[in-house]
């Protein structure tokens, strides 16, 4: 049978696929030694084991066959050895390339994150989109999405008098919410040290964490203001591969923040927002970075650590855990801001596994909410991000992404989960301790105008006394350091007759206890301390460089210490353990609270 010939479309791709070649993705496209370690870090692969065509490796080969046949001399001289002599030909191979560009990748790039070799299949998968959308072939999702982006310059078409009353609706009711004259959201304010784009969910169904955000805003004194345009901080040419859309989304926020003459663009809870605002879109958009811009997180945690918000974790005393967007987390190194927020607005934090680079997408990303045909594949892809939450124990789901807000409420909804999901703005405005409302002062509306009367940021181990235990000065150096940044009290012993004679004096609320020290070692000095009255009851948690001592320590004839650390520890955990254990002890010596 006679091979058919290229389409136009095909041809037009081609001359597509050229333009797009740089070092980066001719190295990812050369790279793939095809050895399958990236494979059971996809989402896809995980819930369809037997099919070899969700792998990352197949995925990134649609468009290594175009390659290695126009680019490459292996694939012009032997076409049949590099798998060039299967390029699509049809407008029919079209579609199959549009369900596996579109409909098997998130472009997640969690697989990348497990290649020796540094392929970057998401960069290729979005070439693919790149190239099929050129031609006019895409999900009816992702063109409507585009068509609203291009033409309305949001990706929900969301109309600009809507926006506007939206935003006079939460302006009023914060207004009225607080009786403050000066509680308002500012539109278009020449001047304004920031300014604030946001995600078009927030107008069309979530406007409550623009009010939230005004709030903060307010409570922080801040000079700040929202665009009447260029106020979408979303980017569906990062989804679709058009970089022609994805430049002009980021041009329109960086001209209107220019016209403003703003000092910088504040971007809401939106990981891919973040990303293509801050990161991709100046160079689509080909300037260089205009003015410095920001995720509200780190606007936030800026704020309680500066002290012009003040927060009540206990406000929000529920079981949380950490969602990380894809796109903050993996492409944007955006890990632990979120977490050090979080640990200072709510009581109980606990990581889900894996998480940080190599976190599961929440499998809405990419774009895949917009694209419906593919449901039903991208909940059964979802059980893995369901797993990974039920295993937490956990009554919320924290994540800084609208999309990802998404993607989660879906999947709990399919697989039945116990939990809900908020962002990081819904905690911090719950628990932001308002002056006027609690301790009777005015707040500043613009930073430096009025000293604001605040009580102290409740830091972790606040009000705490923790007795250091450790035979080595720079690890009781390093550990009071942590500890007292913490907000804690700390006292120190350096072997065991010290430790004891201390505890029993000063009653520490909790002892971190080194095993391994010279004259009374660790062991010792613990098994004392369970049998004193006064101390028995004092929790412990064990730092050791020595894991042989971990069994010797849980086989004494006495309760067992209340925490277990291998040296080196990590600052943040180390908080984290501790206050863990002081809030389970309190709970267990007074049930009521
Ligand atoms: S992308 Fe990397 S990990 Fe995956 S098959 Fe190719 S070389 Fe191996
Ligand atoms: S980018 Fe994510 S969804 Fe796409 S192949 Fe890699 S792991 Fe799978």
């Amino acid at each position: 049978m006679a091979t058919p010939a290229k389409t136009h479309k095909i041809r037009m791709m081609e001359q597509q696929l050229q333009k797009k070649l740089n070092r980066q993705v001719v190295g990812s496209i050369v790279g793939c030694v095809h050895c399958g370690m990236c494979h059971t870090s996809c989402h896809y692969v995980l819930t369809h084991p037997d099919d070899p065509k969700m792998t990352p490796s197949y995925k990134a080969d649609q468009l290594r066959k175009l390659f290695k046949r126009n680019h490459d001399w292996t694939g012009r001289a032997f076409p049949w050895w590099v798998g060039a002599d299967k390029v699509p030909l049809t407008d029919d191979d079209l579609t199959k390339l549009q369900d596996i560009a579109f409909g098997t990748c998130t472009n997640c790039r969690r697989c990348t994150f497990n290649c020796p070799m540094g392929v970057d299949t998401a960069t290729l998968n979005r070439i693919m989109r790149g190239l099929l959308t050129h031609v006019g072939v895409m999900p009816e999702g992702v063109r409507v999405v585009s068509k609203d982006q291009w033409e309305l310059g949001n990706q929900m078409g969301v109309l600009r008098e809507d926006y506007l009353d939206t935003l006079e609706w939460m302006s009023e009711e914060l207004e009225e919410d607080l009786g403050h004259a000066e509680a308002t959201i500012p539109v278009d304010r020449e001047g304004a040290r920031i300014m604030y784009a946001i995600n078009p969910r927030e107008v069309k169904y979530d406007p409550r964490t623009i009010k939230e955000a005004a709030l903060i805003f307010w409570a922080a004194g801040e000079n700040w203001t929202m665009p009447s345009e260029g106020w979408d901080n979303t980017n569906f040419g990062l989804f679709s591969g058009d970089d022609g859309l994805g430049g002009t989304c980021g041009q329109r926020e960086y001209d209107k923040a220019r016209q403003l003459g703003v000092e910088k663009i504040v971007i809401s809870e939106c990981g891919h927002g973040y990303r293509s605002t801050r990161c991709e879109a100046v160079n689509w958009a080909g300037e260089a970075q205009p003015f410095p811009m920001e995720s509200s997180v780190m606007t936030m945690l800026g704020y309680i650590k500066d002290g012009r918000i003040t927060v009540d974790p206990t406000r929000n005393a529920e079981r949380v855990t950490f969602h990380d967007s894809c796109n903050n987390a993996r492409s944007c190194g955006f890990f632990e801001e979120p977490r050090e927020l979080l640990r200072l607005v709510t009581m109980d934090f606990q990581e889900m596994y894996p998480n940080r680079a190599e976190n599961y997408c929440c499998t809405g990303g990419g774009g895949a909410m917009s694209m419906s045909e593919y449901t039903p594949r991208r909940l059964k892809s979802a059980k893995v991000k369901a797993d990974q939450i039920a295993a937490t124990g956990a009554k919320i789901v924290v994540t800084s992404c609208h999309n990802c807000v998404d993607g989660l409420n879906d999947l709990i909804k399919h697989y039945k989960l116990d939990c809900k999901v908020m962002q990081l703005v819904d905690l911090v405005a719950n628990a932001l301790v308002l002056p006027t409302r609690e301790s009777g002062a005015e707040p500043a509306t613009v930073p430096g105008e009025v000293e604001i009367a605040r009580p102290a940021v409740a830091l972790p181990l606040a009000g705490r006394t923790i007795l250091v235990v450790d035979d080595e000065d720079d690890v009781r150096v390093f550990l009071k350091a942590v500890l007292e940044d913490a907000g804690a009290r700390v006292l120190e012993a350096a072997d065991g007759d010290e430790a004891i004679a201390v505890a029993t004096a000063e009653k520490p609320d909790l002892i971190t206890l080194d095993l391994s020290m010279p004259g009374k070692d660790g062991v010792e000095a613990f098994t004392e301390l369970r049998r004193a009255p006064g101390t028995e009851e004092i929790p412990v948690c064990v730092i050791t460089g020595h894991p042989e001592f971990r069994t010797v320590i849980y086989d004494r004839p006495v309760a067992p210490p209340e925490g277990y650390m291998s040296k080196p520890v990590d600052e943040d955990q180390l908080v984290e353990n501790l206050h863990r254990i002081l809030d389970l002890e309190a709970k267990h010596v007074h049930p009521t609270n």
